[in-house]
């Protein structure tokens, strides 16, 4: 079996599993507390913190742990809109996770807020004059994905970022899926705000961060004891931290090479695939795109049942997103480019991590034709 949907989730990686472990089980105090049990925890919790802003390149103070991607992006978004007074009005994409999109409707629904949706090309990216045009005075804040999750398209975040801030509005960016191949540095990013989460990166489910900039208001959504500098109430996962630093370690130690290595992988794997299927389509931009993701439609079929045929063949992967799996719905990120219903219904999501080889990629591409092929036969 090779596992080909690593944009969902990631094995734990055994160095991550052995740091986090004296947390679970000798040390596993609670870092509130006024004993040696507990200072040992806030100890591993406050290096973690400073693990996880040197792969950020930010300050210690202005990283907050949180559940995962989802909770570090509601925080972002309902925090950083509900914190600053500037107005009611924000930017986003309509390719952006549901984590975003939900967490702007629930801004519209019930605070007032009116929100712009930038167009996007059909390769998925945002056009920078169309994020000017977007910006008023009320314009409280604006959120861009690094990369989709779906469809790999990488935005040019610094130069939105900058426009942003040429209207001194602030900018957050989703970067769930970059991590662990892109530069996450947010000062070269020029961005305010940055969501990431662990588990897409070999540390577990259920913890994740978001850098927030020093000086930007931020309304908490979870209210309590006032943990994480009152920005996130709730007993810390000082195990989870623990983890997400060393994958963070981990992942920036070979991140370039990584890169670069699945990028020519990537590309090898694409031309495969098109090669064995005449009427495949690689979906996202040609270029500007993680170097672990491809995801094509094939018109004809059913994404939903040539994954079903692939795994049949010994190849699991995705037919969206998997945070959309059991939805009957078109995936609303290939809508947005353009594709009509009928052919976004076709998509299949390959994603893998750095650990992948070219030539394993390379042999599941008549594996692909072959559930193509089946799938396409039986009419469905
Ligand atoms: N943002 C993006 C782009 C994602 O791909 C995901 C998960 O797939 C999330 C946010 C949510 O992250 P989590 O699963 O940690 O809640």
């Amino acid at each position: 079996m090779i596992y080909l949907d690593a944009a969902a989730t990631s094995a734990v990686r055994r160095e991550v599993l052995e740091a986090m472990w004296p947390y679970l089980t000798g040390d596993f105090g609670n870092p509130s507390s006024h004993h040696t049990v507990g200072e040992s925890a806030a100890r591993a919790l406050a290096d973690a913190r400073a693990s996880v802003a040197a792969w950020l390149g930010c300050r210690p103070t202005e990283v907050t742990f949180t559940s995962g991607g989802t909770e570090a992006d509601n925080l972002a978004i309902k925090g950083i809109a509900l914190g600053n007074p500037r107005g009611r009005h924000i930017v986003t994409t309509p390719i952006e996770h549901e984590a975003v999109l939900e967490s702007v409707d629930y801004l519209v629904r019930l605070h007032g807020f009116e929100a712009t949706f930038l167009p996007v090309a059909a390769d998925g990216l945002v056009a920078p004059a169309d994020l000017a045009a977007a910006l008023r005075d009320d314009t409280t804040l604006v959120s861009v994905m690094l990369a989709n999750n779906e469809v790999g398209t990488v935005q040019p975040i610094a130069e939105l970022a900058a426009i942003a801030h040429a209207r001194r509005i602030p900018f957050h960016t989703d970067a769930v899926q970059a991590a662990g191949w892109l530069d996450l540095d947010v000062q070269r990013l020029g961005v305010d705000a940055l969501s990431v989460s662990g588990h897409k990166i070999g540390a577990p489910k259920g913890i994740g961060a978001l850098y927030v900039r020093g000086r930007i208001p931020l309304e908490p959504v979870l209210h309590g004891g006032g943990q994480e500098r009152g920005r996130r109430s709730g007993t810390e996962n000082v195990a989870g931290a623990v983890a997400l630093a060393a994958a963070a370690r981990l992942a920036t130690a070979g991140r370039e090479s990584n890169a670069q290595r699945a990028t020519e992988a990537r590309d090898g794997f694409v031309s495969a695939v098109l090669a064995a299927v005449p009427d495949a389509r690689l979906t996202g931009h040609p270029t500007s795109r993680l170097p672990g993701t491809a995801s094509f439609v094939f018109p004809g079929t059913n994404g939903e049942a040539v994954l079903l045929e692939l795994e049949r063949h010994g190849v699991v992967s995705s037919s969206g997103s998997a945070c959309a799996a059991g939805s009957e719905d078109a995936s609303h990120v290939l809508l947005a480019l353009g594709y009509p219903d009928d052919v976004a219904r076709t998509a299949v999501r390959f994603s893998w991590g750095a650990d992948v080889t070219a030539g394993q990629l390379v042999e599941v591409a008549p594996a692909v034709a072959e559930a193509v092929r089946e799938i396409a036969s039986l009419g469905r």
